[in-house]
């Protein structure tokens, strides 16, 4: 499949993610070094991305990555140790928390760019303003990106007692970064990378998520339920154009709640995964819920954004 859109594209990105991408290290490094060859080959630019819990993230790996052309790392955290620990803890019990940190500080200290991804859910959310205090105390304020998402239920994670509501979410996520950004944070993307802040890689016509049996899928929590297509032995990609369609055809004035609506065109029309596949589950961009105390969480973080690029 590689070398096949090799042949047409201009870029290709891989995002290696899991279940635990870091646990099969030695093949990704093998597939990561074979697409390297491929795009040279075919003078195509090529990046990667790893979504990892970052307990693996040795000084071997991280030397590994440094001399590969990651675009970012993305490494759960679910909250300050406790939280963590408790959320994510060793096969066998034990905490991972400290160990986590330690590999971020060491990634940062290599040049990784490293994003956290905060999965929030009615466990943690009241946890998450320690998590950056904790960060700071560390070094890591603006040397990285801190990202608080929302869990999703779904049939390949069904947690639907601990989600939070859209409204609830937007609600707690913008206190949350409101008060980081008071603190200095940079909380978000600048404003003039936000046109199009709702629009989900999902419905890029050209990405697709692979499981080990070649299986395609839009988006991560549709596995199983969810496929879009396949890949043929020989590296075609044969599309079922139903399920497809839904994704990349999806025009946001076809919905009359989105013609009128004033997040338009910041949110596209809102997750095609809740909207299609979770009837009845709130689909809206989450800050459509909270927009004047988005718009002050955008101010300061305009002001944290000049002020971090001014040092
Ligand atoms: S916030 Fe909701 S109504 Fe507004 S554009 Fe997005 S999906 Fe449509």
């Amino acid at each position: 499949m590689f070398r096949k859109i090799c042949e047409k594209a201009k870029r290709v990105e891989v995002d290696w993610f899991g279940g635990e991408p870091l646990l099969s290290f030695d093949a990704l490094c093998a597939m990561n070094d074979k697409f390297t060859i491929l795009a040279k080959q075919s003078e195509v630019e090529y990046c990667h991305s790893i979504t990892t819990n970052g307990y693996h993230l040795s000084e071997e790996v991280v030397t590994y990555l440094a001399t590969t052309p990651l675009s970012v790392l993305t490494i759960t955290l679910d909250g300050p140790p406790d939280i963590h620990d408790a959320c994510r803890p060793l096969k066998g019990g034990g905490p991972t928390f400290w160990t986590i940190l330690k590999n971020i500080k060491n990634a940062v200290a290599s040049g990784l760019k490293v994003s956290i991804r905060v999965n929030t859910t009615t466990r943690n959310v009241d946890q998450i303003p320690e998590l950056y205090t904790l960060l700071a105390e560390h070094g890591l304020k603006n040397k990285i990106e801190v990202n608080v998402q929302a869990v999703v239920s779904s049939p390949a994670n069904p947690c639907e007692s601990h989600c939070l509501s859209g409204y609830d979410f937007a609600h707690r996520a913008l206190a949350i970064y409101k008060r980081a950004a008071k603190d200095g944070w940079v909380v978000l993307p600048p404003t003039e990378k936000m046109r199009a802040l709702g629009f989900c890689v999902g419905e890029y016509p050209n990405r697709f998520i692979t499981d080990l049996n070649g299986n395609l899928y839009r988006c991560g929590q549709m596995f199983e339920t969810g496929s879009v297509g396949r890949l043929g032995s020989d590296g075609t990609i044969h599309l079922d154009t139903v399920p497809n369609d839904l994704w990349v055809k999806k025009d946001p004035l076809q919905f009359s709640e989105c013609r009128d609506c004033p997040m338009l065109p910041i949110c596209m029309g809102g997750c095609n995964m809740k909207r299609y596949h979770k009837p009845g589950c709130d689909y809206c961009l989450d800050w459509k819920h909270d927009l004047p105390e988005f718009l002050e969480v955008l101010v300061l973080n305009e002001e944290n954004i000049r002020s971090a690029s001014s040092h």
